[in-house]
């Protein structure tokens, strides 16, 4: 089968690999799509174990169904999480189930781009395998990971959408939001908050298209971040600044901006990585002290995250449709890194294996 190989982000080669043989409990998923995750990208993380066939939003259709996996038949049009969780460690049982050594482990073979991945039995059985209803196209589920992960943020956040749970502002369903950077993640946080009864959303981002898709997808204010001051923010929240800051971009002026937007006994979530080795000093007195600031972080999504972000799509309340703007077959991957590695005209790339 192909695969494209992930060597740097300017160099992804598409190779022949043999197809995955699988194993008792195990499946075969033909991919149909595969959407470029801006972690993908991240080079530093990466570069130290290339070649990679990466890969992680991954859609398709049950190719071949191992003895022994029962809920499972060819042909099923599914979404598999590459990471699950044990549900058993102490993480897991405290509702960290990202930090799971299990999650960290975890992983199918080889990765969302290429034609075919074996699904191991333990991601099966820890949730992982979810079947798309009918009116869900594959490259639509390829958004139920991302979601979830922002699914998941926002409920860390004790940002709940659809007045969840605890509610940190008193019960107030009118809290104000600063997204800073509009790529993928930071316009489903729009969408998120927006269904969650944020108040106000201000979006922040450098492209142009990105700030227009942020306006067109929930926020009320999309301005340059060049231009962005927490004053700015003031003048658009009744001199308030924001009750929930999310930082949805890797640049030490995001962190910066970020501590400096939230308002006191607000919170910031800090969802993007940042360059390799950036640390931030805080000022303390200005920003904590007298405060009640919370600065909290997530990480990917559990099985249960992926279930939400798949209702949410699945019954159109999140809008991923109009997220797309390329679509590439295996060959084209290497392209769709280097969109989605600029972050400029491209939002959602995905890529089309079996094209
Ligand atoms: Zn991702
Ligand atoms: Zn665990």
């Amino acid at each position: 089968m192909r695969v494209a190989s992930y060597y740097s982000n300017s160099d992804i080669r598409l190779e022949e690999k043999p197809r995955p043989t699988i194993g008792e409990g195990e499946l075969l998923v033909r991919i149909e799509a595969s959407g470029i995750c801006g972690t993908d990208c991240l080079e530093w993380y990466r570069i130290n174990r290339v070649p990679l066939v990466l890969g992680h939003e991954i859609a398709g259709v049950v190719a071949e169904v191992g003895r022994g996996a029962r809920l499972y038949k060819v042909g099923d049009r599914v979404s598999v999480s590459h990471h699950v969780p044990c549900g058993k460690c102490r993480f897991c049982k405290s509702g960290h189930e990202s930090v799971c050594d299990t999650l960290r482990k975890t992983n199918f073979d080889p990765g969302g781009f290429s034609e075919f991945v074996r699904v191991p039995k333990i991601n099966i059985e820890k949730g992982g395998v979810y079947k798309l209803p009918k009116n869900v196209s594959f490259e639509e589920a390829t958004f139920i990971e991302p979601l979830a992960c922002v699914v998941r943020g926002q409920r860390l956040a004790n940002f709940s959408a659809e007045g969840g749970s605890a509610d940190l502002c008193g019960g107030r369903k009118d809290k104000s939001v600063l997204v800073i950077g509009s790529g993928i993640s930071g316009l489903l946080h729009i969408q998120l908050a927006k269904l969650g009864g944020a108040k106000i959303i201000v979006a922040t981002d450098i492209s142009e298209p990105r700030l227009k898709a942020a306006r067109k997808l929930g926020a009320d204010y999309a301005i340059d971040a060049r231009g962005y001051t927490p004053k700015r923010f003031k003048e658009f929240n009744s001199g308030y600044l924001a009750d929930f800051v999310i930082i949805c971009a890797g640049a030490r002026q995001a962190f910066e901006q970020g501590l400096r937007s939230v308002e006191r006994g607000g919170t910031v979530l800090v969802f993007a990585a940042a360059g390799k080795n950036m640390t931030m000093p805080v000022p303390i007195n200005d920003i904590f002290w007298r405060n009640e600031v919370t600065i909290t972080s997530s990480y990917a999504g559990s099985p249960d995250d992926h279930r939400q972000a798949l209702e949410k799509i699945a019954s159109h309340k999140i809008n991923v449709y109009d997220m797309i703007t390329h679509r590439f077959g295996l060959g084209g991957t290497g392209r769709g890194f280097r969109l989605v590695a600029k972050a400029k005209e491209s939002i959602k790339v995905i890529i089309e294996p079996q094209k």
